[in-house]
């Protein structure tokens, strides 16, 4: 009796203990806890060691899905109770004041948010949120031949959805008129110079660090020129006069403003100059009273080009930060790469479960919540780094393991009959520790349908359990599987399989694949595989993100067509 007792909580510990642990115990923590619950009971550890050493091998020995649904079975609190609800904070921001932060995002609003976005969006908002700052939202739109309307409402929606607040907004283009008086300041202080080289005759120039004749215009002929621009000339750029020696490229007299004839969006034809990134970002960090601003690595060389332009100005200068661009193997986490996939109808739209697009994402079932602690787990490193997407998955297995309902879900049915079998009333429980996700009742009679994989590899005469219901021997195994009804007691060590009756529920699920395998399209990354749920599946809601039991989580939609399911991740 001592001894079963032992082995009871030796066994509960060593399944969670490797469920915490990626499915091997480790002997010295279960032994820590075993004889921890055992104290009071007086027992000896030297009785307790062997039991324990022995139980950790065993439970090493089975897969990570049997280590699970044995402890459901078990012990089911402990298998959530235990899980530290780890609270993501981010490191403090230098040279910050509280109630004097202020951050901003800057979209381009053309095209639809990633998971890239999220993590700036997230950082400048948390930061901002933190020191009890301010948060901009400033629509960077000033290329009229990308941006579109679409795109502003559509980039709101989804900062909405990830639960970002931001106490301003604002367009850059509604600011024109301001850079183009900063333009003609520069102008005026011999600081900038219009321009009408060739692309290709600049970009030689620039590499061979040699200044064009346009540099030496006069400053009269060159206000001249930009009065021109504004109207009606074309073949012009204005570039800064920077360093053509630099070391820096970025220094050698960057462009700040481009002639694009486009009607913009917002501004209509109003405006036919528009400012680069080089100008417009600089100077409205500056005047919109940022003070913390983020960018990404990828502009390190340009932050020379920033801080040089502000000083000319005679402009405040933020206290610039940067992070690493997130990348993720074998998704396209960038707008350019993203948008000529929709509009080449590769994938099925912006919100394809392929896509790391924010809706992308969401429509798959991942939830905000874990973007959220993916984006702050990953922290402001500047290390350049592609990121498995399996990380955000572990983030939103965490959220959804205890609060998706689980349903019965068959890949490939195959007939079980049970002549002798007991009509049944049998209430299941949606989730195994979660008792308000409610339940379902089951009206049993001799038919079922059960995996074909599991039956598979039994053999006539083996015992299975139809999981929560009761036990079964195979009597014969064909087209169809006969089975005998042989009582519902536990019997320890048999394969549990999941059942429906014949009142099943057909469906049809997508599975996301790689979009790209060593930088070629997967023409297989959309997998569709159909199946069978237990007949409760329709009283999902559209929209509700489940658990199949061992398939994965799956978040449903109900059309016209009937339940759909996307697969979320295992
Ligand atoms: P894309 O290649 O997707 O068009 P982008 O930088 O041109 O990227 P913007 O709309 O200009 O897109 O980006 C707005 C903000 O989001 C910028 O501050 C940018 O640094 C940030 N951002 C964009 N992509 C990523 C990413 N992959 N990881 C981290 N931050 C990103
Ligand atoms: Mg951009």
């Amino acid at each position: 009796m001592q001894i079963e007792e032992i082995r009871e909580i030796a066994l509960k510990y060593s399944l969670q203990n490797a469920i915490q642990f990626n499915g091997k115990a480790q002997e010295k923590a279960v032994l820590g806890k075993v004889i921890g619950a055992l104290k009071e009971k007086g027992y000896n550890p030297r009785d307790i060691i062997p039991i324990v050493k022995k139980v950790v091998e065993e439970v090493n020995r089975l897969s990570f899905d049997i280590q699970r649904e044995k402890l459901e079975e078990i012990a089911p609190e402990l298998l959530y109770r235990e899980k530290k609800t780890k609270e993501y904070t981010l490191p403090p921001l230098p040279n910050a004041e509280k109630g004097k932060v202020v951050t901003r995002f800057p979209p381009e609003p053309n095209g639809y948010l990633h998971i890239g976005h999220a993590k700036a969006a997230i950082m400048d908002y948390e930061y901002a949120k933190l020191y009890d700052g301010k948060f901009i939202l400033r629509f960077d739109d000033t290329n009229p031949d990308k941006d579109k309307l679409e795109f502003y409402d559509a980039q709101k929606e989804d900062l909405q959805w990830l639960g970002i607040e931001w106490d301003e907004e604002y367009n850059t283009s509604d600011h024109l008129s301001k850079h183009y008086k900063l333009a003609e300041q520069l102008i005026q202080q011999g600081d900038a110079y219009v321009c009408n080289c060739t692309p290709e005759e600049i970009k030689k120039n620039r590499k061979n660090r040699i200044a064009c004749k346009c540099r030496s215009n006069s400053i009269e002929e060159n206000l001249e020129l930009w009065e021109g621009i504004l109207s009606h000339l074309t073949g012009y750029i204005l570039r800064l006069k920077g360093d053509m020696k630099s070391d820096n490229t970025a220094m050698r007299d960057p462009t700040l403003f481009r002639i694009i004839e486009t009607p913009h969006p917002i501004q209509g034809d109003k405006y036919r100059v528009w400012p680069t990134y080089d100008f417009a970002g600089a100077v409205e960090d500056s005047i919109s009273g940022v003070t913390h601003p983020f960018r990404t690595k990828e502009y390190e060389l340009r932050d020379e080009c920033y801080f040089y332009l502000l000083d000319k100005l005679g402009l405040r200068r933020p206290y610039l930060l940067e992070f690493s661009r997130l990348s993720i193997e074998g998704m396209p986490v960038s707008k350019r790469k993203i948008n000529p996939l929709i509009e080449k109808g590769v994938v099925t739209g912006f919100d394809d479960i392929r896509l790391p697009t924010l809706r992308g994402l969401k429509r798959r079932g991942i939830t905000k919540q874990a973007i959220r602690n993916f984006v702050i787990s990953q922290g402001v490193s500047k290390t350049e780094a592609t990121v498995s997407f399996s990380l955000l998955e572990a983030e939103n297995r965490k959220i959804l393991d205890p609060i998706a309902r689980r349903f019965f879900f068959i890949k490939d049915p195959i007939k079980l009959i049970v002549e002798n079998a007991p009509e049944k009333k049998k209430a299941i429980p949606y989730h195994p520790s979660n008792r308000e996700l409610g339940e379902r009742i089951f009206e049993t009679d001799k038919i079922f349908y059960i995996p074909f994989e599991d039956i598979d590899s039994l053999r006539e005469g083996v015992i299975f359990r139809l999981k929560d219901l009761f036990n079964i021997r195979i009597l014969e195994k064909n087209k169809v599987v006969y089975g005998e009804y042989i009582g519902e007691e536990l019997i320890p060590d048999t394969l549990r399989i999941q059942w429906t009756t014949s009142r099943y529920i057909p469906i049809t699920v997508f599975i996301p694949h790689s979009l790209y395998i060593n930088d070629e399209f997967n023409e297989n990354s959309l997998e569709e595989i159909h199946g069978i749920a237990e007949e409760s599946i329709k009283n999902t809601s559209h929209g509700e993100i489940i658990q199949f039991e061992r398939f994965g989580f799956v978040r449903i939609e109900h059309t016209d067509k009937g339940i759909i399911g996307f697969f979320t991740h295992r």
